[in-house]
């Protein structure tokens, strides 16, 4: 039986110091008894406590490892229901299909997509994880020679599908140093797939058609000494497989109802045949509430969209990106470019950036640091106003970078060139314009 908050409390030390990150020990054993917080935050609770706690201090989603090295993706670990509570921790991978039915060219093709197709944005590298490689031919060498040639080419996690414990032997004969996830335990293989899970210390995946059986499943798994376990409900239907992730996150984390306290996977290419609704679907489940959505393909603009989607649910809502305050060199600008300045809200600094790079003309941005606000929140703010801005632009060094000075200030700051021209004698403000969309045409036409 899970702990409740004042049986956690009793085992506290109750001196209040807030160093848990809220100030009293009473808030801290509330939190942890409804998974909000981690005992190791706590760092004076002594070693029997920590014994007597272990349960209440696992968190209700068991986190999940699959892959080695930099490349590994870690899912699960979730401790509530909705973003505005607190971040959502990990988020999930998502795998392309490849299956020994494919020809060599297709093959290819698609391990080129998933090295490829990667992306920059807000200083993040955005790209797929994971390799999903299913046996439909059922020839164990047949299998072992794709898993072989994936591993080969792509550097990412790998998945091993097939329900022939035979089969996913051969495959891990050639990536069991990747630690793969295997796909899937049912009632029918359930002995013999949890025996290879444990001597190649892989994750497990258990499928089942209703989610009692698969708490029956993963309840064996677990007192047979499994605890990475991935959780597939069998829902094919969009309506049962949203259900179903939700059913899982709530009966874990409402419930701590530990057979179920586990990251999911779901398939939406086996929802429909329909690339577009595919899509569709993989976003629905990036928000509600998928560990691993593995893909029937993709192609740059379904997956595209995708990643963007995962990083803004997993981002911090409490917590908005900031870029670092300084000077930005863009292009190798000399005594003569220009000086552009904007607000440190990441989102801005990039677009911004983005469209300098754009326009060709090398240019010195001034980042000033507005706590991660916009240029408009930050004014209204009154953080991004003359008498902030000016002594930012006096110490910042660029007097030393350029002949001229002229400063060009974001268009949503227009009412404060009157200010800053009065905070920096000598320096002429010009206003550039309100959108991003319109630097390249501003700079292209401005002279020093
Ligand atoms: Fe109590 Fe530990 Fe938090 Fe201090 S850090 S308030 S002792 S729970």
């Amino acid at each position: 039986m899970p702990l409740t908050g004042i049986a956690i409390f009793k085992l506290l030390p109750k001196t209040n110091c807030g160093e848990c990150g809220v100030p009293t020990c009473l808030a801290f054993a509330m939190n942890l008894a409804a998974g909000k917080a981690e005992l190791t935050a706590c760092p004076y609770v002594s070693e029997e406590a920590k014994a007597q706690l272990s349960e209440a201090a696992a968190p209700p989603i068991t986190p999940v490892t699959i892959g080695v090295g930099d490349r590994a993706l870690k899912v699960g670990g979730e401790t509530v229901m909705f973003r505005h509570e607190k971040r959502f921790e990990n988020p999930p991978g998502f795998a392309i299909l490849i299956t020994d039915t494919m020809d060599e060219p297709e093959v290819d093709a698609r391990l080129k997509r998933f090295s490829e197709l990667q992306y920059e944005r807000v200083g993040l590298t955005l790209r797929p994880e994971l390799v999903a490689v299913k046996d439909e031919a059922g020839e164990a060498t047949k299998f072992e020679a794709l898993v072989s040639q994936v591993k080969q080419k792509s550097d990412g996690g790998i998945i091993l599908m097939s329900t022939n414990p035979d089969i996913l032997a051969a495959g891990l004969k050639a990536c069991a140093d990747r630690k793969p996830l295997l796909y899937a335990a049912t009632r029918d293989n359930l002995e013999r797939l949890a025996e290879l899970a444990k001597e190649n210390s892989c994750p497990i995946a258990v499928k089942a058609s209703s989610l009692e059986e698969l708490a029956e499943l993963t309840t064996k798994l677990t007192e047979s000494g499994i605890k990475d376990i991935i959780l597939d409900s069998g829902a094919r239907s969009l309506r049962r497989a949203f259900e179903d992730q939700i059913w899982i996150r709530s009966a874990a984390l409402n419930r701590k109802f530990r057979p179920l306290g586990f990251p999911t996977i779901v398939f939406p290419g086996e929802m429909t045949d329909d690339p577009m609704k595919e899509s569709v679907i993989a976003s629905m489940f990036v928000a509600k509430y998928g560990g691993i959505i593995v893909l029937s393909d993709f192609q740059g603009e379904s997956l595209f969209p995708l990643l963007v989607e995962r990083m803004n649910i997993y981002t911090d809502p409490q917590r908005p990106l900031a870029t670092t305050e300084g000077i930005y060199e863009i292009g190798g600008p000399d005594e003569n470019s220009p000086v552009l300045l904007t607000s440190n809200f990441s989102l801005t600094y990039f677009i911004v950036s983005g469209e300098i790079e754009a326009s060709k003309v090398p240019s010195y941005l001034l980042v000033k640091d507005t706590e991660g606000l916009s240029v408009m929140t930050a004014w209204a703010a009154g953080k991004f106003v003359a008498d902030i801005i000016a002594p930012f632009v006096k110490k910042c060094g660029i007097d030393d970078r350029i002949k001229h000075h002229k400063l060009v200030i974001p268009g949503y700051a227009a009412a404060e060139s009157g200010g800053l021209e009065e905070e920096l004698p000598g320096w002429e403000i010009q206003v550039g314009p309100r959108e991003g969309s319109r630097i390249p045409a501003y700079l292209k036409a401005w002279k020093p």
